[in-house]
């Protein structure tokens, strides 16, 4: 990412980014052009999924897969050994 000052619209720096949460950070940032010298904050917040991630879907996996009692377990591998028509 590259920020610009909203004054003269130089290129500008990030000094220091904080990360207050999965979905906002905080981007303190300088004006590259010597003359303007423009310090300012950007905050940078999520803001939706295009595409689900493959670690999510894996968390769910576990999550139901630890939910289980040990005869849906052996279901599942029963299942999961069956050919492929
Ligand atoms: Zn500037």
């Amino acid at each position: 990412m590259k920020p610009r000052c909203k004054v003269c619209g130089a290129p500008a720096i990030i000094k220091k980014i904080v990360h207050h949460h999965p979905e906002l950070d905080t981007l303190y940032c300088a004006c590259n052009d010597m003359e303007c010298g423009h310090t300012f904050v950007l905050n940078i917040t999520f803001s939706h999924t295009l595409s689900p991630s493959a670690k999510t879907a894996d968390k769910l996996f576990k999550a139901v897969v630890d939910g289980m009692n040990p005869q849906q377990r052996q279901m599942v591998m029963e299942f999961l050994q069956q050919p492929t028509a």
